[in-house]
């Protein structure tokens, strides 16, 4: 008898006695390993050609043998030679089917090969005394067979199969706990549960009870061969097939996430080229979303076999935080490189595109709170999404966005906005901040909103970014609260202040482009505005950004609300020629405040403050 190499028998315990508590998935390990083991030999043939191999030739079947306690899966793959047994089932935790990628230099994501640990086939030893393999590799004349009682070590000898591939029999053990899985019924289950949509059939002797016989006498009992695994996945399926739950399970499994998908699209189209997709928009970001470590893409299948994890191509990257499955019958060459090139694949990622864009509008008009929700995960990627495409994308994202609004007190689309606008409303306004609450009590609104106009709240720091290259709604410009044209000028500029407002503006210097004495700051003594394209939010943004040594500067304008009393206070200072310059400094440095614009110098702002107190 052989000796399994290495540290095999504490591993073999540990993982027999302690990682599987839940004994039943040896079935989904091994019948895993069966269809990995069809894929491999399908993937050969693909790659021979004219092997006479065809996709219908293949099956698993589960065997059951009462009498003598065993279960048996066959599958009728690619097999192994007696290196290969040696090689895949002498050492634990060595993953034949690794060694299969790297020897066909395929990267990792490139064919579908369930359980890469190395650990599956052993499970088998959790519910068995003894296991035998009994193989013959495809293209070879002698089959051999493996044996072991999984303590001591294995055996490897001669054997006859007929055909290439491999049984697997398990001698259960001999304990009542383990009678259940000779049973028909919950074999049947268990596959169900497990293994449905193996793409192969999974087939095993079922009996029928036909009761239509003449009273007394016992049902007529039947055994027929039949394929108990489903085998179409999901996307194959005719949508009022499918419940929520599968979809739901299905999503979860499959891509890692505890939380049901906020909105699931199925897709069966017809036309240049044939495909089904299942695609999935997910209820949260994931941690890493909005970094570089994310990787967006779809899986791609084709003829059942899953060719890319993560196909790149097939989605835009403002719908990256889409999941999902793409499965096309179309021959796609193997390769991933070719297969991200092909044209038929960017006529798939258009559909899918479009797809996606009408779901996110038919949840709009539809289920706005839902909506709202995806917006708040995803709605920064649909700006991300116009800004780095450099307004390309507008068009097609604009109406997908909502932005606060102050006066509704809601998140509107632009639209929305639009069709309030009134009559006499030259732009769309906006204002930035970190939050709505810091938005709404910002001395510029106070004007726009007595007016009767709405501002929409622009929180993110790409938003300004992404409204440039959006440029207007409908033909109507935007314009940044800030700005000096808002669109209405009902205020008449005397000389005195014109005068006085040019005297602070010398003792301010270039700190500011200009100061301006008016009525557009209602009941609010002091701010800033801004001149030309730079607003001060997107000065704070470019600054902020690392390896900047080249300040942008925005063109601020110091207002100064002629209403209030400290212009009145000002306007004396003028007159008498005391304190102007402190009363200049001290206005400065509180516009700068409410912008949040760190003061260079605090200690000298106090005391001209406390100074100005004691005075008065
Ligand atoms: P894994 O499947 O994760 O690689 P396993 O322990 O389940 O690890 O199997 C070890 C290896 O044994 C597999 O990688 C494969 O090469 C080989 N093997 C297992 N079952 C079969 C089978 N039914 N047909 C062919 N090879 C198999």
């Amino acid at each position: 008898m052989k000796q399994f190499k290495s540290e095999s028998k504490k591993v073999l315990d540990l993982m027999i006695n302690s990682i599987y508590t839940n004994k039943e998935i040896f079935l989904r390990e091994l019948l895993s390993n069966a269809s990995d083991a069809i894929d491999k030999l399908y993937y050969k043939s693909l790659q021979l050609g004219n092997t006479g191999l065809s996709r219908g030739d293949f099956k698993i079947t589960v065997t059951v043998n009462k009498e003598a306690r065993t279960l048996t899966v066959s599958d009728n793959g690619i097999g192994m030679t007696e290196k290969d047994l040696e090689n895949n089932l002498g050492t634990i935790a060595k993953s034949g089917s690794q060694d299969f990628k790297a020897n066909n230099e395929l990267k990792e994501e490139d064919i579908n090969i369930i359980g890469q640990f190395g650990v599956g086939f052993y499970s088998g030893f959790m519910v068995s005394d003894k296991v035998e393999v009994v193989t013959k590799a495809y293209g070879e004349e002698q089959a051999f067979k493996w044996s072991s009682n999984g303590a001591e070590g294995y055996d490897i000898e001669s054997a006859s199969r007929l055909e290439h591939g491999t049984d697997v029999i398990l001698y259960l053990k001999n304990d009542e706990e383990y009678n259940k899985f000779l049973e028909e019924y919950t074999l049947k289950e268990l596959v169900k549960k497990y293994s449905n949509y193996i793409t192969y059939p999974i087939q095993m002797m079922c009996t029928k009870y036909d009761y239509n016989v003449p009273e007394g006498e016992e049902p007529v009992k039947t055994q027929s061969l039949e394929t108990i695994n489903s085998m179409i996945p999901l996307w194959k399926k005719a949508k009022n097939q499918v419940t929520t739950e599968e979809y739901n399970s299905l999503y979860k499994d499959t891509f890692y996430d505890s939380e049901d998908p906020i909105s699931t699209i199925h897709m069966s189209v017809e036309g240049v080229v044939d495909f089904k997709a299942l695609l999935y928009i997910p209820a949260k970001a994931p941690y890493n979303y909005y970094s570089k470590e994310y990787e967006k893409g779809l899986k791609l299948y084709t003829n059942g076999v899953m060719i890319t994890e993560k196909c790149k191509d097939l989605l835009p990257d403002h719908f990256s935080f889409v999941k999902g499955i793409v499965d096309t019958d179309i021959e796609l060459n193997l390769s991933r490189e070719t297969v991200q090139k092909s044209k038929s694949l960017s006529v798939i990622a258009n559909s899918v595109e479009k797809k996606i864009k009408q779901e996110l509008e038919n949840l709009l008009a539809k289920d706005r709170e839902k909506y709202e929700k995806l917006f708040h995960a995803f709605g920064l990627q649909l700006k991300f999404g116009i800004y780095t495409s450099y307004g390309m994308n507008k068009d097609q994202l604009q109406d997908l966005l909502l932005y606060y609004s102050v006066k509704q007190e809601k998140f509107v689309t632009l639209k929305e906005y639009f069709d309030c606008m009134k009559d006499d409303q030259k732009f769309i306004y906006y204002a930035t901040g970190k939050t709505v609450e810091g938005i709404k009590v910002m001395p510029q609104l106070a004007k726009i909103l007595e007016k009767g106009y709405d501002v929409l709240c622009m929180t993110d720091d790409v938003d300004e970014f992404a409204l440039r290259f959006m440029g207007n709604y409908n033909e109507k410009e935007y314009r940044n609260v800030y700005g000096d044209d808002l669109g209405f000028d009902d205020d008449e500029v005397n000389e005195t202040d014109a005068e006085l407002a040019s005297v602070i503006k010398d003792l301010l210097g270039d700190r500011v482009e200009k100061v301006r004495i008016s009525n557009r700051i209602k009941g609010h003594p002091v701010c800033f505005t801004t001149e030309g394209d730079v607003s001060i939010e997107m000065e704070k943004v470019l600054n902020a950004m690392p390896g900047n040594n080249n300040p942008i500067k925005a063109r601020k304008v110091l207002e100064i609300n002629r209403e209030s009393e400290v212009c009145a206070k000002l306007k004396s200072a003028f007159d008498s020629g005391e304190n102007l310059n402190e009363y200049a400094e001290v206005l400065f440095g509180l516009a700068q405040m409410i912008e949040g614009i760190s003061i260079e110098k605090p200690t000298e702002l106090v005391a001209k403050i406390c100074n100005l107190i004691a005075k008065n």
